[in-house]
């Protein structure tokens, strides 16, 4: 069920599926937020969007960081970013569309990210969630702790 976070130059391939999803969903795709996916897309590391701001000015192109923030939370709202929640970044999201909640495994020796998606475990919540009367739209969790390279290490 894990699958690694790799950024790997085959960039154009995923940017066209991110667009797909912007496009079947009803959202256009305008200009700047193709800049933020492209930028995601390469970034080796969770961005905030100051520092998404700063790569596209390093290309002599501007967007206020009010849109940009605005991008994101589309974007994870679409499951096409997720936000680190310990780090405040934001992350491109790695994986095809699973069933369940998005979570991240943060290693928090090396930053490195890993991504699940468990739809019992969704269940699961829901349900107690529920025995408290809630209604529970949407989960945000991640584990924080040492990434199985970190732990041959040390
Ligand atoms: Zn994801
Ligand atoms: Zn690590
Ligand atoms: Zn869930």
């Amino acid at each position: 069920m894990l699958q690694l976070v790799i950024f790997l130059a085959t960039i154009a391939p995923v940017i066209q599926g991110s667009i797909r999803v912007l496009q079947t969903q009803g959202y256009k795709v305008t200009r700047p937020r193709r800049q933020v996916l492209g930028v995601l897309e390469e970034a080796q590391k969770s961005l905030s969007p100051y520092d998404i701001q700063k790569v596209l000015r390093k290309r002599g192109k501007y967007l206020n960081h009010v849109t940009i923030y605005r991008i994101l939370n589309l974007f994870c709202r679409l499951n096409l970013a997720h936000k680190v929640l310990s780090v405040g970044g934001f992350v491109k999201c790695t994986m095809d569309k699973k069933e369940g909640c998005h979570r991240l495994l943060v290693c928090r020796c090396c930053g490195a990210l890993q991504e699940f998606a468990d739809d019992e475990l969704c269940q699961r919540e829901r349900k107690l969630a529920q025995n408290s009367g809630f209604h529970t739209e949407y989960h945000l969790s991640e584990s924080l702790g040492i990434c199985s390279d970190c732990s041959k290490k040390q």
